[in-house]
């Protein structure tokens, strides 16, 4: 079939000292796919992100990690950015003393087509009306919320080919969780190719395409997103339901 291979991971292991956070995964994603990867606290998801990222120091890192068919485990996080691998963090990290609007062209700072980026802007803001509506004002001021916002927005300004989201809806109010959540649908929608780590597993395959559920570091189920909801095992031991 035509599946293009966006993200590949085979047999990933990462250990912090003694401790083996990641104990041998497997997973893709595909072009225009949105993947959730869900599990408790402490499953290794954050580490396998920052796997994809780079950004393990001091960590013994095995297998391999394939973006757009490169080979990229040990690559830099700064040389990603520039191949359109976008990573949103736990706690966001907006530029807290910038506007809304110097946020966004910050996720621009790769780019140089000036028309193209007033454009984006525009698309983004009609997306997310919160912050187009606060554009002048600092980013500190927003609450947790419109700053989740605000960090998918300016990491979509950079055009990514995948965008890796970290628990988006963590420590938000539930509508601002629905809000969030339905902003990533329409994300994706657009056909931007997305991984998505969550805890609210029910949240995350109702949006998802395809799902994974790590488990003390190992993958212990994968497929159809919707399938996923509807499996006994994941209902009881990830929905709170059977
Ligand atoms: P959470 O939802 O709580 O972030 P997670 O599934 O993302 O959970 P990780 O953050 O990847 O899990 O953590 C996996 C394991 O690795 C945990 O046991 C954690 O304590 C350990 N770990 C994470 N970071 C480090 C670190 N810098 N040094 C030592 N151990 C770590």
């Amino acid at each position: 079939n035509a599946l293009t291979n966006v993200l590949k991971i085979e047999g990933l292991k990462v250990a912090y000292g003694g401790i083996q956070a990641v104990k041998g995964i497997d997973l893709e994603v595909n072009e225009g796919e949105l993947v959730t990867l869900i599990g408790a606290n402490g499953a290794g998801k954050t580490t396998t992100l920052k796997a994809i990222t780079g950004t393990l120091p001091n960590c013994k890192v095995d297998g391999h990690i394939h973006y757009l068919g490169k080979a990229i485990k040990g690559s830099h996080s700064f040389d990603l950015v520039k191949t359109k691998l976008a990573m949103v963090p736990e706690g966001r990290g907006v530029f807290t003393r910038m506007s809304i609007y110097e946020n966004l062209l910050m996720g621009a700072y790769v780019r140089d087509d000036k028309a193209g980026i007033a454009a984006d802007v525009d698309k983004w803001f009609s997306v997310f009306p919160r912050l187009k509506e606060r554009a002048a004002q600092m980013a500190g001021t927003l609450s947790g919320g419109e700053q989740q916002m605000l960090a998918m927005a300016r990491a979509l300004m950079s055009h990514p080919k995948l965008l890796l989201l970290d628990e988006p809806s963590m420590g938000l109010s539930p509508i601002m969780v629905e809000k969030i959540f339905e902003v990533i649908r329409t994300v994706s929608a657009q056909g931007i190719t997305i991984l998505l780590v969550e805890q609210n597993a029910k949240l995350a395959l109702q949006a998802a395409h395809r799902g994974y559920v790590m488990d003390s570091g190992l993958v212990t189920m994968n497929g159809d997103a919707k399938a996923m909801l509807d499996d006994p095992k994941v209902k009881a031991a990830y929905l709170g339901e059977g």
